[in-house]
């Protein structure tokens, strides 16, 4: 690693690029669990690595959409990126009572439990690494949402049981095919995600859950489109290609099976670097706050959005967050009209629909149809009330 490492962007060109031919034998670090592929081990596929961690520095860039063939990297990548996180305070509760719940709406915003706790001076939380949470294919509405508890009902007690959404709390989601899911399931993560929080009725109970997580998206076009208004709540979208290049296809191909081999010699190689990674990112996410877009910035992002004639305004929310994500991650409190450039790819594709073109064109047709009918309409009856009043007014004269 050279000390010339200044940013989290700096970080992802210079390391990942790096020839990697044989890990040095260092001693083990101990790490008990199995590591995951190092995210800076990743060859190429600069947009899709940059686009993962921008979702992860600001939440309100609204989560990312991978389009791709299978074997391109894409879970890969996602997997990678629990190494880089920060940890997170959850509540002890399975009703998910926070501290912020008192301050805000005192003691009867808690279940009685962590009142009592509150009382006692006990923490309501702890603190805990981010996880991947993956939504299996086969999932159902019921293991999403959550629903009754069964075992509670066979002791006669009605319970609410917590679903994926509320477990995905405080950490990433990852649904891989999500083009493949039914449109129940699809509605309610979306809807999950944009809130933060989601509400569970069964019969006479009712729970809200909290449910901040940053989502991503895996598809392959090959099997199966994505609905277009459900394309649209995505925040970036990124087109992940095979590698083209012979040499990077070799390096990678040399990185997958250190990988397979022998996993925790791959994960200490890049170990200083992705401690330095986690640490940026971590800086990035408390200080994207303070990060401005210049008028310049402004204005070039809209000029794009509005040259392009994309109507939804999910378009500004993502390019601006993103591109203000992209400006803290390269160290700097001023996001330029030349991040947006760089974010714009990402951030609009996919987002005109030829449909509602010709819907607002028709409709706009249509609308000068209905006008000049009604302009027709008024002079006509506007001579009849002429001549009406003429003719009143002749026969006055008479
Ligand atoms: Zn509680």
């Amino acid at each position: 690693m050279k000390d010339s490492i200044a940013s989290l962007t700096d970080l992802l060109e210079k390391v990942s690029s790096q020839r990697f031919l044989e890990a040095e034998a260092v001693e083990d670090l101990g790490l008990a669990d199995q590591p995951a592929f190092p995210f800076l081990a990743l060859v190429g596929q600069r947009e899709m690595k940059l686009a993962l961690l921008l979702t992860l520095i600001n939440p309100n860039v609204g989560g990312v959409l991978l389009i791709g063939p299978r074997g391109t990297g894409k879970t890969t990548a996602v997997r990678s990126l629990v190494d880089l996180l920060p940890e997170v305070s959850r509540s002890r509760c399975h009703y998910g009572c926070l501290p912020e719940d008192i301050e805000t709406g005192g003691m009867d915003a808690v279940c009685p439990d962590c009142a009592k706790r509150f009382g006692e001076n006990e923490s309501l939380i702890y603190y805990d690494r981010v996880r991947l949470i993956e939504l299996p294919l086969n999932a159902q509405l019921e293991d999403v949402v959550g629903g009754l508890d069964e075992r509670a009902v066979l002791h006669s007690r009605m319970r609410l049981k917590r679903g994926l959404l509320a477990r995905a709390d405080q950490n990433l989601l990852y649904v891989d095919e999500v083009n493949l899911l039914a449109d129940d399931i699809v509605d309610a993560i979306l809807d999950a995600a944009a809130q933060g929080t989601y509400t569970v009725h069964r019969g006479p109970l009712a729970a809200t859950y909290r449910s901040r997580f940053a989502l991503i998206g895996s598809m392959n076009p090959e099997e199966g489109q994505l609905r277009p208004q459900i394309l649209d709540r995505f925040g970036l979208r990124v087109i992940v290609r095979g590698l083209e290049d012979r040499e990077d296809r070799l390096e990678a191909y040399r990185r997958s099976i250190e990988f397979k081999n022998h996993p925790q010699r791959l994960a200490n190689e890049y170990f200083n670097s992705t401690t330095l990674a986690k640490n940026e990112l971590e800086t990035a996410r408390n200080t994207i706050d303070k990060v401005k877009l210049t008028p310049e910035a402004e204005n070039f992002g809209l000029n794009l959005i509005q040259g392009l004639g994309v109507e939804s305004l999910r378009a500004e929310i993502t390019l601006f967050e993103a591109a203000r994500a992209y400006a803290i991650a390269d160290g700097r409190e001023e996001a330029s009209a030349e991040d947006i450039s760089l974010i714009a790819p990402m951030a609009i594709r996919l987002r005109r629909s030829s449909f509602i073109k010709d819907y607002l064109t028709s409709q706009s047709q249509e609308e000068e149809e209905l006008d000049k009918l009604m302009l027709d309409m008024s002079s006509e009856s506007s001579k009849k009330t002429t001549k009406s009043k003429k003719s009143t007014k002749s026969k006055e004269d008479q």
